[in-house]
């Protein structure tokens, strides 16, 4: 398979060609960073994980040159950086026996930057290869301008797609921003209840982020916990694990709508529940 960068990789775990690889996956997930898979979207990797007929593909948008970088790693230069990063992604891929990893090495500043197509063309690519049933990326909500710029890459390359060969569901998930502020009818939760030393696994092999004080790996796995048990406030806990997604289909059901506005909806809907319960309670 060719991308627009000669430098891209695609990984597959248990060595399949590419193409079959890709053919099989019903879930796919399309992030910003190293690890931002396995932040977000432990839910779909653990619904394909052992399952014949369900297989999660992730795809990796940028280079990981300009990581931060400390004790084992602080005298490591941008291509040093790159390479690591590369191969905790791929361990990553290994544990969780994704169908494929995708690697497209693009710097930051080229997805940041709107009018840059080229990964929304590896992305049309990608999602015709793999035909998944459930899309994953960063939500619109985001704090992190390439989270926020890889979402908007997805959201135009599934609608170049005729509409028969659309995902039917596309989500955005929390990696830089809890959605816990959503108001409940607004949010998707997932359940991130069952293997939980995978999940830990899963985010703990990236060793160059956390090394140096970051604690990704707990802060993911308290957040899971956090979101578990403040989601609802009577009754006792459905699930250990949670986490919430931002539904982002009827974007891609109505080609027309702003994603700017259709996040603002949101916003507007959580200011309106704040505010009433202030109103009513006073
Ligand atoms: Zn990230």
């Amino acid at each position: 398979m060719k991308f627009n960068l000669n430098t891209a990789e695609l990984f597959v775990p248990d060595g399949l060609p590419a193409e079959e690889a890709l053919a099989r996956t019903t879930h796919l997930c399309v992030a910003a960073h190293q690890d931002d898979i396995e932040i977000m979207a432990a839910n779909p990797i653990l619904a394909c994980f052992q399952q014949p007929d369900q297989w999660f593909t992730g795809v990796v948008v940028t280079d990981g040159r300009g990581s931060p970088r400390d004790d084992l790693y602080k005298d490591y230069t941008d291509e040093d950086m790159r390479v690591v990063r590369f191969k905790e992604q791929k361990k990553a891929a290994v544990i969780g026996e994704y169908a494929a990893q995708v690697l497209l090495d693009y710097p930051s500043k080229a997805i940041k930057d709107g009018s840059n197509q080229q990964a929304v063309e590896d992305i049309v690519k990608l999602l015709q290869a793999t035909r998944p049933r459930i899309v994953y990326t960063h939500n619109l909500a985001d704090k992190h301008d390439t989270h926020v710029g890889v979402a908007l890459k997805v959201i135009e390359a599934v609608r170049r797609l005729p509409q028969d060969e659309q995902p039917q569901q596309l989500y955005g998930c929390e990696v830089w921003r809890d959605l816990d502020w959503l108001t409940d009818a607004d949010k998707v939760p997932f359940d991130c209840s069952a293997h939980e030393n995978l999940q830990l696994a899963l985010v703990s092999v990236f060793d160059s982020q956390i090394c140096g004080g970051k604690r990704y790996d707990l802060a993911t796995m308290g957040r899971r916990k956090a979101h578990a048990t403040y989601f609802a406030s009577h009754g006792t806990d459905v699930t250990t694990g949670l986490s919430f997604g931002m539904d982002l289909t009827p974007l891609i059901a109505n080609p027309a709508r702003d994603p700017g506005r259709y996040v603002l909806e949101f916003i507007q809907r959580f200011a309106q529940e704040a505010t009433d319960r202030v109103q009513r309670l006073r």
